[in-house]
């Protein structure tokens, strides 16, 4: 039986992003071969529409660049992935790098001036708090080193 990981759905080519878009990556087919994905969007899955204003952290919330709060939002999408994870069992996710949501070790520095800092989104701590190991899409092979382990 192949592991289920939490994958962000942009990262498999769905169009959830803010803009409408996605960041497919070309690892898709492989990573297939060792796990059985479960698709997340937490924006979405929190109440965000397609396309959004996009959103950063600013201290502990959430602030659009229309200067909406969203907190609240985002909140409700790590809850609803971290229920999803627990009802899955699952041990690993592999998560879209930066996202305020799916971060896993950067993220915008809330100025909107496209300044990154080190830090993780709302759903990527949730996660960790409850011991999923996180993954973006710059370590897949530590991640297949990982599972292989
Ligand atoms: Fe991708 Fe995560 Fe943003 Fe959804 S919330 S579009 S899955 S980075």
């Amino acid at each position: 039986m192949k592991t289920k990981i939490l994958i962000s759905a942009c990262l498999c080519g769905k169009n959830t992003k803010y803009n409408g878009k996605n960041n497919e990556i070309k690892e898709i087919s492989k990573l297939k071969e060792v796990f059985d994905f479960v698709l997340i969007c937490p924006e979405v899955m929190g109440g965000l529409s397609i396309p959004r204003n996009p959103s950063e952290i600013q201290k502990d919330k959430i602030i659009s660049n229309q200067g909406k709060d969203v907190t609240k939002e985002y909140v409700l999408g790590a809850k609803r992935a971290l229920q999803i994870a627990c009802k899955n069992k699952i041990k690993f996710a592999l998560l879209k790098e930066s996202s305020p949501s799916c971060g896993s070790s950067l993220v915008y520095d809330g100025t909107f001036s496209n300044k990154k800092i080190s830090g993780e989104g709302i759903t990527t701590k949730r996660l960790r708090e409850q011991g999923v190991m996180v993954f973006n899409e710059n370590q897949i092979d530590e991640l297949l080193d990982m599972v292989k382990l």
